[in-house]
């Protein structure tokens, strides 16, 4: 299961930045996954909400940016942007290419809401 390896990692990268003796709580995680990267969104999500249940993390929300794949020809130097897996050169049909973006997999972005703020608006 990929997803599901792919979830913990997102978790463990976010556990990196996250103390839990300041009192906030992981509000939003933002992920980019390139299209190089076959992930399923709907499966790692499903992976990633199982996996914060009943941890600090709990009702974080991923948001998952998705990152085309783009690709530079070593021959014409034509940069193209492609959906499925043709790697060659829709120019000039070389198959020498560099992969310039599109195997990202990494986390952007992680929103923290503080706790203890929110208990004082409650009192
Ligand atoms: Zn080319």
């Amino acid at each position: 299961m990929h997803e599901l390896s792919l979830a913990q990692e997102i978790i463990s990268i976010t556990e990196q930045y996250y103390s839990s003796d300041n009192n906030e709580r992981v509000k939003s995680i933002k992920v980019k996954i390139g299209k190089l990267q076959n992930v399923l969104p709907d499966s790692l999500e499903f992976c990633f909400n199982a996996l914060i249940q009943n941890s600090k993390m709990e009702n974080a929300k991923m948001m998952i940016e998705h990152v085309p794949i783009k690709l530079e020809c070593k021959n014409c130097g034509n940069i193209s942007e492609q959906d499925g897996y043709l790697f060659a050169c829709p120019k000039c049909g070389c198959s020498a290419i560099t992969v310039i973006s599109g195997n990202e997999l990494t986390v952007s972005e992680i929103e923290f809401e503080n706790v203890s703020n929110n208990k004082e608006v409650l009192n």
